[in-house]
């Protein structure tokens, strides 16, 4: 079903009330855009003077019945419909009956009722042998206005160019305009688009120029179809858009109700699935709830495929099934079989419909499944993972532990094995006392550390055994060795913790007692000599006894600098013993 402009039609006279257009077209413009006033104007008028002319009474109803049509109001239509009945038996009035006829017809076609157009036709004929050119132009307007809307574009064309034809030659331009609405309607239907914008456009045109804006803009709303039809979206919606506004100022219930399903095809072309759907939707409620059940087959057949757009498929599917019901219901069996055919594609749909659901209910499951034992498989690696790094980290501990015995072990046999070298480096290996290299260390060290004033000086005894040559000469080299041995520990033994005993070359030793003084120094040098002279000697040796001579020498800083000067003054100390005999000891200050 296509929108359509409610025509008026043109027979009438002008009613006295409008002057402020031009007399003639005031009231087609006040049906449109004060339907309400129009009734209640034609109801005072009709109360107040009983004695109305019938021409104009006639002219009254008609516009009544157009009025009450426009916004629904039915029992306003069955006033009027019934007064022109009454008007048309009163007065043998041919006008009068197919004024009634053509509301009722209207009415018909308007509410999904049958037999609207052939009641069109019995209106039409009763004025067909009219010598009124004006009446017969105006009934071939109301049938090639109810083809139109019966959507029978083969049976409304001709009509319509008849009836186009017949109000140019009466220079009619309100007519026209209507007639170029209509078949603009009817070659839309036909797909004859150009020739459906140019008829829209010259009614536009024609409307404007007669200032019936809202007329202009209903045409306006028909035009909206079309431009969405040639991929013009935005100026689509511009016009159905300005067509509503109008249609709900005067409260033009129908045509409200298209250019709304013309603004949801218009959001639906612009790619807005749900919004086309949301309007539609309120759409077909309100025109249910309007009751113009006429309307229906096409909105629901709208609103069908732009739920099948947004993927609302039950919705898709219960919209299609009332449409095919209303059709059914409206239509002669003739028409079953096309209807048959929509019905079993419909059901193949719902079928195609329920297997993609139970697919996708089936996918979902699977998903389900392989999403578990996908979840299940990682948190065995994570937990398989978890033990081997606690068991991993447990082993690297336990390795680091291993190592860091193995370093410790290893270092500490290194550090023993380093102090047995050094001691080794240090230590005379036959008679157990440090060696040469050990006392140089010492000395130096001391030298290096002068005790401060006042404190006894440090001393040095160099000591060097007598004519040991002999013993060796007499009693052979390991006994030798001996003696040394044995001198060397009573050396030791008697210095004790006063002094270091070193042996610093074949049968010289040096004893150096760090602070010990000059006094002590000499004391104890005395008894080292007259012990090791004492010392009894192995009757191996060759030789009961053995002496030694000592040279002292006290550190004088000013007097020897360094070491050597210090050993220096010693050994020429120990020169003087021997020099005075042997077996004695000498102070360096008494050699100096
Ligand atoms: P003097 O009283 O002048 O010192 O006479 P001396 O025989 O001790 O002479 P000198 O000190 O010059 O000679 C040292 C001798 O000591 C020479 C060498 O045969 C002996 N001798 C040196 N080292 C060793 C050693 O390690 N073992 C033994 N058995 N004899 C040694
Ligand atoms: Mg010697
Ligand atoms: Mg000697």
């Amino acid at each position: 079903m296509r929108g359509w402009v409610w025509a008026a039609g043109l027979l009438l006279a002008p009613l006295a009330w409008a002057d402020q257009v031009p007399p003639r077209y005031a009231e087609h413009d006040r049906v449109l855009t004060e339907p309400q006033a129009v009734i209640q104007q034609v109801r005072q008028q009709l109360d107040r003077d009983e004695a109305l002319d019938p021409a104009r009474e006639r002219d009254a109803l008609w516009w009544m019945g157009t009025a009450g049509i426009n916004i629904g109001d039915d029992a306003a239509l069955a006033e009027a419909t019934l007064r022109l009945d009454s008007l048309s038996h009163a007065h043998h009035d041919a006008a009068a009956a197919a004024a009634a006829g053509f509301l009722r017809a209207r009415h018909l076609l308007e509410s999904g009722g049958q037999g609207g157009l052939a009641e069109a036709l019995r209106a039409a004929a009763q004025v067909q042998d009219t010598h009124d050119d004006a009446l017969a132009a105006w009934a071939t307007f109301q049938l090639c206005d109810a083809y139109t809307m019966d959507e029978n574009a083969e049976g409304a064309v001709p009509v319509c160019l008849r009836a186009e034809t017949a109000y140019r030659r009466l220079a009619d331009s309100w007519g026209m305009a209507e007639t170029e609405n209509n078949l603009g309607i009817n070659y839309a239907s036909q797909q004859r688009i150009d020739d459906a914008v140019a008829m829209y456009q010259r009614s536009r045109q024609h409307f404007s120029a007669l200032g019936a804006d809202a007329w202009a803009a209903s045409v306006g709303d028909n035009l909206a179809r079309v431009e969405l039809q040639r991929g013009r979206p935005a100026a689509a919606l511009a016009l159905s858009q300005e067509s509503l506004a109008q249609e709900e100022a005067s409260g033009r219930v129908t045509d409200a109700l298209l250019s709304r399903a013309n603004i949801a095809r218009t959001y639906a072309a612009l790619g807005q699935p749900e919004e086309a759907l949301r309007r539609i939707s309120g759409t077909v409620e309100d025109a249910r709830r309007a009751g113009k059940d006429g309307l229906l087959p096409d909105l629901l057949q709208t609103r069908s495929e732009m739920a099948e757009q947004a993927k609302h498929y039950r919705q898709a599917l219960a919209d299609a099934r009332e449409v095919i019901g209303l059709i059914s219901a409206r239509r002669t069996p003739a028409s079953r079989t096309a209807e048959a055919t929509l019905e079993a594609r419909y059901a193949e749909r719902e079928r195609e419909l329920r297997i993609r659901e139970l697919e996708r209910e089936n996918r979902l499951k699977d998903l389900a499944l392989k999403a578990a034992q996908a979840e299940a498989a990682r948190r065995d690696e994570a937990q398989r993972r978890q033990e081997l790094s606690s068991r991993m980290s447990w082993l690297v501990a336990a390795a680091m532990l291993v190592v860091a015995l193995l370093l410790y072990l290893l270092l500490s046999n290194q550090r023993r094995h380093a102090a047995a070298l050094r001691e080794q480096a240090l230590r005379d290996p036959l008679t157990g006392v440090d060696n040469r290299r050990a006392f140089l260390e010492q000395a130096s060290a001391l030298v290096a550390h002068r005790p401060p004033a006042g404190v006894p000086a440090h001393v040095l005894m160099l000591i060097d055994f007598d004519h040991f040559k002999r013993i060796n000469d007499g009693a052979g080299h390991p006994q030798g060795d001996r003696v040394l041995v044995e001198v060397s520990a009573f050396l030791r033994e008697t210095v004790g913790p006063q002094g270091q005993v070193s042996r610093i070359g074949g049968e010289e030793f040096a004893v150096l007692c760090p602070t010990l003084g000059a006094e002590a120094g000499m004391r104890l040098a005395e008894s080292l000599r007259a012990g090791v002279a004492a010392l009894p000697l192995p009757a191996e040796a060759g030789a009961g006894h053995i002496t030694v001579s000592i040279g002292v020498a006290l550190f004088d800083a000013a007097r020897h600098r360094d070491l050597d000067g210090w050993m220096r003054a010693a050994d020429a100390a120990l020169y003087s013993a021997k020099s005075f005999g042997r077996d004695r000891v000498v102070a360096s200050t008494l050699v100096g």
